[in-house]
């Protein structure tokens, strides 16, 4: 369906007028020019003016299966029709218990406890608020204190946004400041140039090390981290980080949290990156996103057998864990986890992942030699290009130049929509992309960093 009639202008202005839309910037209220898609098919959506774009983004990191999967849609259609929805309080429904056991199934370790959330953000509020509640449990009332990372995004939620690190989102809202403490940029990139890559690791382990210690080991309850910083601009930490990072933990009592509200669901390739990419079995593992391959809201928080020991049987006393939603487990989005998780296991989508991610990086690789872009950065289908005013200097461009802006316009008039986050562009197509439209998607990327470099060079700032 198009919205191209006489209708569109007034849905627009419904949008404007109405929808206040995420981070919402308001000196522009009221007068945004978004881009509106009606349908899509595998990795395309079809704009208002009837325009087939390729899904850079997969919407926002999610939609892992592409678009119109009618496989996906029937099913939560027939369990809204049986069963819409079941009181997860005091009674259960059998396509979340079965999405939790296929869940746990997958999983690193004993991670075999699904705490189901309504997405990321109440996904990482679950996982800090169960650190809390053990603790208390465990007569350990002053061990509270979360480690986190600049430029981490766990969630807007007010503890997710507490423990999150972007530091230009820091400055117009409330966070809970006693309960977090933030570790230097763990990107590679931002080294100085004669700082040798294993140095570099080695001072990002000494800053977890060295935050515990000035805390105190006896006041820190967890770290959290994202196997790759996605929205922080899909930083990637140096190989053996977050080994290093769990052995730091294991040393103080410290518990650790991944959130793979992004690299789970196989965008690296895995149902879960933690242990299959990156070595590591954490005491807790956030999701959302692509479970559902984006088609309706839900996450999870999954716990260790070993953190519910300490808090069930003897160990529990009376205590509830009082954290929940009327949402947690919503059987319609439980349908939906279901038949993501069916159809990615019978087609092969992590093999498929696996396969076409040379070529991806390959490609990705190559746009570092352009002059506009300074690093290209990526892992599994995860890729960002962040441009630069000088590549040899690496000196940023006027961040308020919004070149990925810009360059996200150029890709919309060829065909690719792009994540634009300041000087950077990010794309994470879905799974399903083949070799071929992963071609395509690269040379409209390419072409659309030539066209901005040259409106750069026409208003002389580059
Ligand atoms: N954690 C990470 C790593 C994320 O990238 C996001 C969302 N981009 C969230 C948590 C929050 O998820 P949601 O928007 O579903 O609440």
């Amino acid at each position: 369906m198009t919205l191209l009639n006489s209708d569109f202008q007034s849905v627009r202005d419904w949008d404007n007028k109405h929808f206040l839309h995420p981070w919402e910037g308001m000196s522009y209220l009221g007068q945004n020019e978004r881009t509106f898609a009606e349908s899509g098919l595998g990795i395309h959506v079809v704009t208002e003016d009837g325009k087939r774009l390729i899904d850079g983004p997969a919407g926002m990191w999610c939609v892992q299966l592409g678009y119109g999967n009618t496989e996906i849609a029937d099913a939560m259609g027939q369990q809204a029709k049986a069963m819409a929805y079941f009181s997860p309080f005091n009674n259960a429904n059998s396509a979340p218990a079965r999405l939790a056991h296929e869940i746990a199934k997958r999983t690193p370790g004993d991670l075999n406890h699904v705490f189901f959330t309504t997405g990321g953000s109440t996904a990482v509020d679950s996982a800090i608020r169960f650190v809390q509640f053990r603790n208390n449990l465990l007569g350990k009332p002053e061990k509270k204190i979360v480690i986190s990372r600049q430029k981490a995004y766990h969630g807007s939620t007010y503890l997710a946004a507490s423990v999150s690190g972007k530091e230009r989102d820091k400055g117009w809202l409330d966070q809970a400041s006693d309960l977090t403490r933030f570790l230097p940029n763990v990107n590679p990139y931002t080294r100085r140039p004669d700082q040798m890559i294993n140095d570099f690791l080695d001072e990002k382990i000494a800053d977890l090390e060295n935050t515990i210690l000035q805390t105190g080991a006896g006041k820190v309850a967890a770290f959290i981290a994202e196997p790759i910083l996605c929205s922080g601009g899909v930083i990637v930490p140096p190989r053996g980080y977050h080994q290093r990072c769990l052995e730091i933990c294991r040393k103080y009592d410290v518990l650790y949290i991944s959130d793979e509200v992004v690299t789970g669901f196989g965008r690296l390739g895995h149902w879960f990156a933690s242990e299959d990419v990156f070595g590591i079995q954490p005491d807790i593992i956030t999701c959302a996103k692509g479970m559902t391959s984006g088609y309706v809201p839900m996450g999870a928080c999954i716990i260790s057998d070993r953190l519910i020991a300490d808090v069930s049987g003897d160990n529990g006393q009376d205590a509830t864990f009082s954290n929940g939603f009327t949402y947690s487990g919503h059987p319609v989005s439980a349908a939906a986890g279901l038949k993501t998780i069916e159809i990615m296991e019978r087609d092969g989508v992590m093999e498929h992942v696996r396969a076409i991610t040379p070529f991806f990086e390959e490609r990705l690789q190559a746009l570092a030699d352009l002059p506009l872009v300074g690093d290209a950065r990526g892992m599994g289908l995860v890729g960002c290009v962040e441009c630069v005013a000088d590549a040899e200097a690496n000196n940023l461009l006027d961040l308020d130049k919004s070149v990925g802006a810009m360059i996200d316009h150029h890709c919309q008039e060829n065909g690719l929509i792009l994540r634009p986050i300041i000087n950077m562009c990010v794309f994470s197509p879905p799974l399903i992309i083949t070799e071929g439209e992963l071609n395509e998607m690269f040379d409209i990327l390419e072409k659309g960093i030539r066209l901005t470099t040259e409106d750069l060079t026409h208003q002389g700032v580059f």
